[in-house]
């Protein structure tokens, strides 16, 4: 029924009693006495509809309702609805929040949901077995269950873009590798994954290679050592005899420039890291007069800052001697070659700045990797090891440096190294 029909209903039978109390009432001349007794039964009608509609609302069951009339029939019906919706919602709510519970305490990997104030919201199986964490550490604050100061700074620090790898609390032959990300207001999730295999592998392939290259050393010194010989002996007489010793010593070279790299990357990799205040403006001037002196190329230095910074020297030294000589190599012996130290913002920036031939977008991406090297015919006849640039890249993180790399075909490429005013000394 609608509610209109219903309240044309209730004001009709409102209006008969009314026109029956008046017409008893003018019979017996108690008028007044019978509408005022009307009004009131009716008031009172009213206020036991509200009580009985109160009890059964504070009923938390929600179960069917009282046999009513008229409009209260049609609160009860409508209440009775709302109420039936809301539990059927609540109860598919409910499902997916075991459904979601069920599946994260299935993953392999870690899961903290942290509180505003790092609290611990919820954990799933295996949080609680590489974090060691038990249920009753609901409410506590994570740092004061996972004490190792790196994670405790990756916490604060409010940048959640890397992960940090920490050892486990409860075994420290577990690595792992711990992300937390933020959602909805204020909380984190925060994520582990077992890298010890990964972190294995990698030191495995670190001491495969620096042992390789450690090996290779002595064998090239002395084939190096008897070309030499040779080339002094050789009188010249058989061309094919001195252009193959040429090439075999070349070859030589190249091979023992490759060992060097691989150790140096090694070492860069390995090496805890010994920061000392860096003079730049001197190390640049050096480096600048050495390719100027071995290329016999023009080189524009300009100093516009006298900024120093906190790092180590052998390692800078290598990864700007790398960038000028990639500048020298990759560009025509007329053109010049532009070395910059300035400020930008709160950066200190190194640019080398070349009008070689530059190189492709996809190129730039890639160059930084390992024995990458541009297939150009150029390249092929340039010698190089193709990790010069990954040995750069390895540098300036260890220096919390960042390496920008702009670049047009036949136009020629600028190498920036962006130095975060915290490293300034
Ligand atoms: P390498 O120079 O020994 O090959 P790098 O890692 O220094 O190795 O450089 C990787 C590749 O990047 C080079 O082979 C070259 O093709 C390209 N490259 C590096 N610097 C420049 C430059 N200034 N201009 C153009 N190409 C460059």
């Amino acid at each position: 029924m609608s509610i209109m029909v219903v309240w044309q209903k209730e004001i009709t039978v409102a209006l008969l009693l009314f026109v029956l109390v008046s017409i008893v009432g003018g019979i017996s001349g108690w008028f007044l006495h019978l509408t005022l007794l009307l009004v009131l039964g009716l008031l009172i009608n009213q206020l036991i509809q509200i009580n009985r509609f109160e009890k059964w609302l504070s009923k938390m069951s929600g179960g069917n309702y009282p046999k009513s009339f008229g409009v209260w029939e049609e609160i009860y019906l409508h209440v009775y609805r709302i109420r039936k919706n809301n539990k059927k919602r609540k109860k598919k709510l409910s499902k997916m929040i075991d459904q979601f519970r069920q599946s994260t305490e299935a993953l392999p990997d870690a899961a903290v949901v942290l509180g505003e104030n790092d609290e611990i919201d919820w954990t799933n199986k295996a949080a609680r077995d590489v974090f060691g964490l038990q249920q009753s550490d609901k409410g506590q604050r994570i740092p004061y269950l996972i004490r190792f100061p790196e994670f405790i700074r990756y916490l604060n620090s409010g940048n959640y873009s890397e992960a940090v790898i920490i050892p486990s609390p409860i075994n420290n032959h577990i690595s792992l590798s711990v992300r937390i990300v933020p959602y909805g207001a204020g909380l984190r999730l925060l994520l582990a994954q077992d890298v010890t295999q990964i972190k294995m592998m990698e030191r495995m392939r670190r001491d495969f290679v620096a042992n390789v290259s450690h090996e290779l050393r002595t064998p090239l010194t002395v084939l190096k050592g008897y070309l030499e010989t040779l080339q002094d002996i050789d009188d010249g007489l058989s061309p094919v005899l001195t252009g193959s010793l040429q090439q075999m010593y070349g070859q030589t070279e190249r091979m023992q420039h490759l060992v060097d790299d691989l150790l140096l990357l090694t070492r860069l990799e390995s090496q805890q890291k010994k920061a000392v205040c860096v003079n730049i403006p001197e190390l640049l001037s050096h480096i600048c007069q050495e390719g100027d002196t071995l290329s016999g190329r023009q080189i524009e230095l300009s100093l516009e800052t006298n900024n120093n910074i906190m790092g180590e020297e052998q390692e800078l030294r290598s990864a700007f001697t790398n960038l000028l000589s990639n500048a020298l190599k990759y560009s025509s012996d007329d053109s010049v070659v532009k070395v910059r130290w300035y400020v930008n913002q709160d950066e200190s920036i190194l640019a080398v700045e070349d009008q070689g031939e530059g190189m492709s977008t996809n190129d730039m991406g890639r160059v930084t990797e390992r024995f990458y090297r541009v297939e150009v015919k150029r390249s092929k006849k340039i010698s190089g090891t193709g990790l010069g640039l990954a040995i750069v890249k390895h540098v300036l993180m260890r220096h919390d440096a960042q390496l920008n790399i702009t670049s047009e075909l036949g136009k020629g490429s600028c190498f920036s190294c962006h130095f975060p005013a915290k490293r300034i000394c």
